[in-house]
């Protein structure tokens, strides 16, 4: 899946899903798209911030950029990659 951002911005309600895939020990992993043209990189909506996070086009942990001081990604950080079938613990999602 291809997005712009600014169209998740501006667009529809139906665009604004985040996928976390599971976790890695205590560290999400989000699943991003790769952004083409003006941004080329790793870009996911982020539903504690409600806007799009950029990333360079490495997949691997990162700080999080969350501007929201109670999103759970800012303990610690999130894991980002754009393999739907990218390795997780076998642990249920809990209160994400
Ligand atoms: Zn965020």
């Amino acid at each position: 899946m291809i997005f712009d951002p600014i169209d998740v911005l501006n667009d529809t309600e139906s665009k604004k899903e985040m996928t976390i895939l599971g976790h890695k020990g205590d560290v999400h992993v989000v699943l991003c798209s790769n952004g083409q043209d003006s941004f080329y990189g790793f870009m996911f909506y982020c539903e504690f911030c409600d806007c799009v996070h950029l990333h360079g086009p490495r997949e691997g942990h990162r700080d999080a950029q969350c501007t929201n001081k109670s999103s759970p990604f800012l303990v610690d950080g999130y894991i980002l990659t754009t393999n739907k079938d990218y390795p997780v613990d076998e642990r249920r999602l809990e209160n994400d």
